[in-house]
């Protein structure tokens, strides 16, 4: 999946399981947020393609690495309250969209450490079957997870849709579009968004002839 979608999973299904009613805001924002971390082992391609190719999809997308940056973004968080700071900063020179720091440092002690680290493993666990099924096609292989790596370089892939299918951003950013349109409905629309993607996932997959019934 392409960084959008990783981001609109994880904020949907924030939104379907009620975190914005539980934890607030912040609790949304690091899920989608944490959603994208494990394609951090694609960024030294940027430098350097040949030589960190073989990391791509490999050094982040694992349970041992996804545990050890989640434990970091949710002890970060609630020490330092980044996402307010951040979203702050964003805000610019809005007054009246700025975050006082104060009501939410007293939301993160409620909240705790370990919540936001649940949040932030469940929502980089998440991105592991998202780009399973989304991958290959348009002249790419495809790139099999290795969720275990480094205890074992067993791989996993079950690409239902090739790499860059519009459909998935069609479906998440609908879901965007109404939830701001009728915000007492979140955890519904999240929902029914979420049920939609599946849908088209193994529709396509069936049109391919990768399933059967
Ligand atoms: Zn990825």
């Amino acid at each position: 999946m392409t960084t959008p979608e990783h981001t609109l999973v994880g904020i949907h299904f924030a939104f379907a399981i009620g975190c914005h009613r539980i934890f607030g805001w912040s609790a949304v924002a690091m899920a989608g947020f944490a959603s994208n971390i494990p394609d951090w082992d694609g960024l030294p391609m940027l430098f350097d393609m040949q030589r960190f190719e073989a990391g791509h999809r490999v050094w982040g997308h694992n349970v041992l690495a996804i545990t050890l940056s989640s434990l970091l973004l949710g002890w970060t968080q609630y020490r330092y309250n980044w996402i307010e700071r951040v979203s702050n900063w964003m805000a610019g020179k809005l007054p009246a969209a700025k975050v006082a720091l104060s009501t939410t440092h007293e939301a993160n002690k409620r909240i705790g450490t370990m919540t936001f680290v649940g949040i932030a493993m469940f929502a980089q666990l998440l991105h592991l079957p998202c780009d399973m099924v989304v991958s290959g096609g348009n002249g790419l292989s495809d790139w099999a997870i290795q969720p275990f790596w480094p205890f074992s370089k067993t791989g996993y892939v079950y690409p239902m849709i090739p790499w860059g299918d519009v459909g998935p951003t069609v479906i998440l950013m609908f879901g965007v579009i109404c939830s701001a349109k009728w915000p007492k409905n979140l955890s519904q629309i999240s929902s029914i968004t979420l049920i939609a993607l599946c849908t088209y996932l193994l529709a396509r997959a069936w049109s391919r002839g990768m399933l059967s019934f």
